[in-house]
């Protein structure tokens, strides 16, 4: 670990960029190579950060974290906490991220992340990377004339649901910034439809679009290798690889310590932490491993997933692989043992969907510091670059990366994993809702894919007799989002009511409110195309 340097650069984790400044990184998403931008060093907290810090409000602390990784000379301090500021100013708590005891004699808490505008933990880092874009933007801007040609970025993603919506608020109404969002036509759910379609700013475009979210996905993908659009358009992509968004994650991890100890009686012992966290795609994770790093006393970081579980297995074995199909599932044609539904791809629908993923992209991060530390010395950056692109050729190639048992063992030394099934899941909406101590307290199912993991661990840390250990859980969605599965969980019972128990007021007559939507027959990357130059021209740009 480097001390904090004037200056922090990035590089790409497949070795073939160095050097990138904060808002090339930013801006790029992805490196040149097909890396994840990471930083050269990782930040050390300053001596004084216990005390300095400990009382600070989350955009205090957000201030304190984000200009270890931003020099002020890209980024002004007095800009960042603009920056900061304007992007939390639209959460609905003041806490922004507050911690609640769940069931406080397991010293089990759960880490509310979804009062931001689309009631889901996406909104923390992307309501600052739209205000980042926008500010890099306009002073790329400064000076230009009227009639002068403007930089522009025109985002382009596929959506199942929730990423969608997230990175619509985020972008909304800021300067030189379209969104195109397609989202695969009468496939997401009604609320999660009105989310994104009752947005009526000019500069978003909602696209419904005939077929899967594969179908949508692969359309965006051809998009941004589109001989013409490519070279015509500056475009951007706010998926989770975004090294922004992983550093604004960080913030959280923070905040909730300081509230945890916050809670301890005076002179109490400082507890062993646990984070547990519901995991897909890895970014919100990631952000609790650069915590670690920087200094936070975490003491594990435990990966929940769905059925959905390469992680589960990374963590296990060693093997870093897509679904292999097990022979006693072939014989039942192919499908899971949990009754979900297979597709093509392998990617099982869950009652989780935004943890349903092949491989998890963010995780290439961690395996880029993995190599670092165990097969380059801890020094030779080149030489771990070079690793972590073999593994990543590997995956591509055989659908397989075998890990050394020392990479292995580093990597259980920060992480634990457990795996959750949708029955599982649903039992825990329901027991929490039933039998926590704070209830009636209504989980949605990515939550309770945590929640589940937590019980399971808190059980083993008694069996132990393991003392002073605290867990937190995080809370990845509000329950009026996935309604459908709340609903499997909690129908049920006589006394639960969606309505009363759920919704919040934000929603009510949502679905009826005006709508701003263009529909597109079929994901055509030529047909999309022409839909997002249509675009562009109502709005004024080219
Ligand atoms: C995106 C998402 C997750 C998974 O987060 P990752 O950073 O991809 O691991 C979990 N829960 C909800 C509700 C999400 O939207």
């Amino acid at each position: 670990m480097a001390a904090p340097t004037a200056s922090q650069t990035y590089l790409s984790t497949r070795g073939g960029s160095t050097g990138f400044s904060f808002e090339a990184a930013v801006l790029k998403g992805l490196a040149s190579d097909n890396g994840l931008f990471i930083p050269e060093a990782i930040p050390a907290l300053p001596s004084d950060w216990q005390t300095r810090w400990s009382k600070l409000s989350f955009q205090e602390l957000a201030y304190e974290v984000l200009s270890l990784y931003i020099s002020p000379s890209e980024i002004p301090a007095d800009d960042l906490k603009t920056l900061i500021n304007k992007s939390y100013s639209t959460f609905r708590h003041p806490d922004i991220t507050p911690l609640k005891s769940l069931i406080p004699e397991d010293n089990l808490h759960i880490l509310e992340l979804f009062h931001g505008p689309t009631f889901a933990f996406k909104d923390v880092a992307l309501q600052f990377v739209g205000n980042l874009f926008e500010y890099f933007l306009v002073r790329k801007n400064a000076g230009k004339k009227e009639g002068e040609k403007r930089h522009t970025l025109t985002v382009i993603g596929a959506t199942s649901g929730d990423t969608g919506s997230a990175a619509i608020y985020g972008l909304r109404g800021k300067k030189d910034v379209s969104v195109f969002i397609l989202h695969p036509k009468g496939r997401v759910s009604p609320i999660q439809e009105a989310q994104m379609t009752t947005v009526l700013d000019a500069n978003v475009h909602n696209l419904a679009v005939g077929g899967t979210f594969d179908d949508c996905q692969d359309a965006v993908k051809s998009l941004f290798s589109h001989p013409v659009l490519s070279k015509t358009h500056n475009l951007g992509a706010v998926n989770s690889i975004n090294w922004a968004r992983i550093l604004a994650q960080i913030v959280y991890y923070f905040h909730s310590y300081f509230a945890l100890l916050a809670t301890l009686p005076a002179g109490a012992p400082t507890p062993k932490i646990r984070y547990v966290v519901p995991t897909g795609n890895f970014g919100d994770i990631l952000a609790g491993y650069f915590a670690k790093r920087m200094g936070l006393p975490i003491d594990r970081l435990v990966i929940s997933t769905n059925s959905n579980d390469i992680l589960d297995r990374f963590l296990k074995t060693g093997r870093y692989e897509k679904q292999p199909v097990p022979p006693s599932q072939e014989a039942q044609g192919g499908l899971p043992a949990d009754g979900s539904k297979a597709h093509e791809a392998g990617v099982k629908e869950t009652l989780s969907p935004a943890m349903d993923i092949l491989v998890s992209s963010n995780f290439e991060r961690l395996l880029w510091y993995l190599a670092l530390e165990c097969e380059a010395a801890g020094t030779d950056h080149a030489k771990a670059g070079a690793v972590v692109k073999t593994w990543m050729d590997d995956l591509k190639t055989s659908g397989t990366t075998v890990v050394s048992q020392a990479v292995l063992d580093a990597a259980r030394r920060d992480f634990g994993s457990e795996r959750v099934s949708d029955e599982d899941t649903t039992a825990t909406i329901r027991k929490i809702f039933t039998e926590a101590p704070s209830a009636p307290y209504v989980l949605d199912p990515h939550t309770a894919v945590g929640i589940a993991a937590s019980l399971r661990l808190v059980q083993r840390t008694k069996e132990d007799g393991e003392k002073d250990v605290h867990y937190v859980s995080l809370s990845t969605a509000h329950p009026a989002k996935f309604n459908h599965a709340v609903d499997l969980a909690l129908g049920g019972l006589g006394t639960y009511d969606f309505e009363r128990d759920v919704r919040p007021v934000e929603f009510r007559g949502l679905e009826a409110r005006e709508k701003r939507v263009r529909f597109v027959e079929r994901a055509d990357p030529e047909v999309v195309m022409k839909v997002v130059l249509e675009g562009l021209e109502s709005e004024g740009k080219e």
